[in-house]
């Protein structure tokens, strides 16, 4: 009945989709998290795979205009978090910094955008023009002080059970590429000197991450072109495990890297690519500082010990940090933020157990849960509550080594945390970051001088090892499904 009810879910839009997702997982303590049900596709069509991916990233949020306000009154508890009291010299001083920066974010996924709205017709958006139906557009950039974005290549990590993840992501490839190509503000960067070169410039900075392992389908070849077309980072996994690492959301099955997977790791060292440990396992993440010889980052994450989402950077991860040279760039995403989003989330998974066990009727269950919904708000997270992340990563692992990760994804404020709405307000979150102290120094490591630091030693460490190592090739490595 709850795995009927899942695919049911997945075609009856945003809320079926959380409700999907909160029938599915069970948080049993600190590394515990397993996904309990099973997904069941009833067909293949783009439209679900984004839709259950639009589940995934939001974890918990929910539609509806009047829950929404109910949780932004609940959460307006300091002056920062709302944008008309930001304290104007702050803010000032916060811009002032942030051109100077440069701002680096490394993670917007406009290229699904363009994907979800017109197939990737990008002559339907003047892009010099405010988008109302996309997560970016110039002058909001521009408004947000932004100087560096990696645009991320998504692809739902599902379509490995299908064999098209590697077609799937030439689609988002070319497509912010051609977005990249096609607009005069923007120049593809593809080293941190490069990153420098276009802001002085005035251009907007633009650079490619992969979500996901997944994509290359265990080639190297792959992974090889993907950085010729420009990727700089490649997330090991996305939302579930992948032949050669586990994913944060899905049950242990490898407990960490494969062989293979420390072989993919090694050949991105090589190369000159980001490894980007956001969402995998906190066994991938030790495992993956175990075997880097350059700077790795987390390109969308937050703290655990604030947050308790399995997705979160455990202590003794932010810990090992400093001696790795890498950065966690923080997320803006509610369920990743707010300390009490765990609890919200295991409270509606019980729920919705509950109305699953006395009724059989999907509509009623619906209705059930959406009321639920509406006695018991979302916590929304707030600008205060991220710069709390920050504090957090700073006490842990050090100010040298935060970056800015926000992972705008759709149009809809509700998406990301109150007062971090769009990718204009990046301004306000550095002021509150100087009104709790910080210093002009700091907040330019944290917008984006942190990250050349760590991209620099990356290049550097890839230099050498092009001296020494050949690319990596994997007869015998490659798992049986491939062949
Ligand atoms: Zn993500």
């Amino acid at each position: 009945m709850l795995h009927r009810q899942v695919a049911e879910d997945l075609t009856s839009g945003h809320d079926g989709i959380s409700a999907w997702a909160t029938s599915g997982i069970s948080l049993n303590g600190p590394e515990g998290f397993t996904l309990g049900g099973t997904f069941e596709r009833r067909n293949t069509k783009e439209t679900r795979l984004i839709s259950r991916r639009r589940f995934i990233e939001r974890s918990s949020l929910i539609a509806g205009s009047a829950l929404v306000a109910g949780s932004a009154l609940a959460s307006l508890g300091t002056a920062s978090d709302n944008p008309t009291t930001t304290d104007p010299k702050l803010l000032d001083r916060a811009k002032a910094l942030l051109e100077r920066a440069p701002l680096i974010d490394t993670h917007n996924d406009l290229p699904s955008a363009f994907l979800e709205t017109k197939a990737g017709d990008l002559t339907a958006f003047d892009m010099t023009k405010p988008q109302p139906t996309l997560c970016a557009d110039i002058p909001s950039l521009r408004e947000g002080r932004v100087g560096a974005q990696y645009w991320s290549v998504f692809v739902e990590s599902a379509t490995q059970k299908t064999h098209t993840s590697l077609h799937e992501a030439m689609r988002e490839f070319d497509v912010a590429l051609r977005f990249i190509e096609t607009n005069a503000d923007l120049e593809q960067a593809r080293t941190a000197d490069d990153i420098e070169r276009i802001h002085q410039s005035g251009r907007i900075a633009c650079l490619l991450g992969v979500e996901g392992g997944h994509m290359i389908e265990n080639s190297p070849a792959a992974l090889r072109n993907f950085y010729a077309l420009g990727a700089r980072y490649m997330t090991l996994t996305h939302w579930d495990n992948i032949d050669w690492a586990d994913s944060a959301t899905d049950r242990p099955e490898h407990f960490g890297l494969t062989e293979l997977g420390e072989r993919f790791v090694k050949e991105m060292n090589r190369l000159g690519m980001f490894v980007d440990i956001s969402h995998v396992s906190a066994d991938t993440m030790r495992d993956a500082l175990h075997v880097t010889r350059a700077p790795l980052i987390f390109s969308h994450s937050n703290a655990f010990a604030i947050d308790p989402h399995p997705r979160c950077v455990p202590d003794d991860v932010l810990r090992r940090m400093p001696a790795n040279g890498g950065v966690v760039h923080v997320n803006f995403i509610p369920a990743f933020v707010s300390p009490k989003a765990p609890e919200w989330q295991e409270k509606r998974t019980a729920a919705l157990k509950e109305l699953h066990a006395h009724l059989d009727n999907d509509k009623a269950i619906a209705k059930g849960i959406a009321d639920w919904g509406k006695a018991n708000p979302e916590p929304r997270g707030s600008i205060s509550e991220v710069a709390d992340h920050i504090d957090h990563i700073r006490k842990v692992a050090g100010v040298d080594h935060i970056g800015i990760g926000a992972d705008y994804y759709e149009v809809n404020p509700e998406s990301m945390v109150l007062g971090l709405e769009n990718v204009t307000r990046y301004p306000h979150l550095f002021a509150e970051l100087l009104r709790r102290g910080y210093s002009d120094d700091d907040v330019l490591k944290i917008a984006g001088q942190n990250h050349l630091r760590a991209m620099r030693q990356m290049e550097k460490v890839a230099a050498q090892l092009q001296k020494t190592e050949a690319p990596l090739v994997t007869e015998g490595l490659v798992p049986k499904w491939t062949m």
